[in-house]
């Protein structure tokens, strides 16, 4: 069936500036990482894909390398785009990326004006785009020059290819230094990508810091820890969750420290009436500290169960306390 979107989309998502840009992005974003390569079944992507946009989160997250195989979630991504979603492009932010490795040979990894701006190509030709909203270099390369690698963002934005540039892993002070050479070069840093959650509180270290002062968006991978701050891992390994299929995320992660921790916030999650992966999303996001948190799904009903986080009560500052003194060690 033609697919047609619901009237009622922007009535219940939050959208949220990124940094001192004109662009608002909503407060959970969709990420196309794990369940959305040549893996998974097709009919259950586009479910959640045509849910996501339903339900205000117009923001899908992709690499040149998600998949498996490497290109396959762009491609399967263009091919909903045909079949869907393209009458709404203009109500859509498409981001991708470039950095990790992609295919063999010199330029098929890390930062070089060649790599990022072929590989930008053949994003667009995998996703059937002529632009896409947001363009990132994936990773800092510590053996090209960052000039090198900013004046491909720049250029992947003025050719018109990208609407805006942003930068993914980078530490505070590559941060900062490529937020200046892209402000001199005039084309802004839109947004930073980063791994953030009760769980990672490295950006805490400065980054988040590097980015107030720039003026920069932060958008947080794994916010759930890929599944981690849920319950679903509280009494055994369910069939098809992340640690069964992934080479990210593994059994030995699950140990007896991290099942008492991940206890004793379920229960503040509990007391609040809420599940622990609302909590943690809701932690990700207090006080207006970050601009989105980027989380995976495997079904509907986790995406829509994660947008329900934005509608409880803001937590308390005891309650903010409460969790550091278990997730902190
Ligand atoms: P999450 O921490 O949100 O993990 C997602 C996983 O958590 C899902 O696949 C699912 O696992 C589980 N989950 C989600 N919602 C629920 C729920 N309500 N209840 C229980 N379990 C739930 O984020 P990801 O690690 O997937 O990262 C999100 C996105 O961030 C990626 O898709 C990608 O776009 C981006 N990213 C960027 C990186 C970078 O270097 N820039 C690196 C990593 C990610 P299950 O499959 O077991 O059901």
């Amino acid at each position: 069936d033609p697919y047609v979107a619901d009237d009622a989309r922007y009535d219940s998502m939050q959208y949220r500036r990124s940094g001192r840009s004109g662009l608002r992005l909503p407060a959970i974003s969709l990420g196309l990482w794990h369940n959305f390569g040549g893996l998974h079944a097709l009919d259950t992507q586009r479910e959640i894909l045509l849910a996501a946009f339903d339900m205000g989160i117009a923001h899908y997250d992709l690499a040149n390398n998600y998949g498996p195989p490497p290109g396959s979630a762009e491609e399967n991504f263009g091919g909903f785009l045909a079949r869907d979603l393209m009458p709404y492009r203009d109500e859509i932010i498409i981001s991708t990326k470039a950095g990790y490795y992609m295919h063999p040979g010199p330029y098929g990894e890390w930062g070089s004006r060649k790599y990022l701006l072929s590989s930008l190509d053949a994003s667009l030709r995998r996703m059937g785009l002529d632009y896409v909203d947001v363009f990132y270099h994936h990773r800092p390369d510590p053996d090209t020059p960052i000039e090198e690698s900013m004046m491909a963002l720049d250029q992947a934005v003025r050719s018109g290819k990208a609407l805006y540039a942003g930068v993914s892993n980078y530490g505070p002070e590559a941060t900062r230094e490529a937020a200046a050479i892209l402000e001199d070069l005039g084309t802004p840093m839109l947004i930073h990508q980063f791994k953030y959650s009760m769980y990672e509180r490295t950006p805490e270290e400065g980054l988040l810091d590097a980015l107030d002062d720039a003026g920069v968006g932060s958008i947080v991978f794994s916010p759930l820890a890929q599944g981690m701050l849920s319950d679903k891992y509280l009494s055994g390994v369910p069939e098809g969750s992340r640690v069964t299929h992934s080479q990210f995320l593994s059994e030995k992660q699950l140990t007896e420290t991290y099942l008492e921790r991940t206890r004793a916030l379920n229960e503040i999650a509990l007391g609040r009436g809420q599940t622990l992966a609302q909590l943690a999303l809701q932690w990700v996001l207090r006080r207006g500290r970050v601009t989105s948190a980027l989380v995976g799904a495997s079904s509907v009903a986790q995406l829509e169960a994660n947008v329900a986080a934005l509608s409880f009560p803001d937590l308390t500052d005891q309650e903010i306390e409460a969790i550091d003194a278990h997730a902190v060690h």
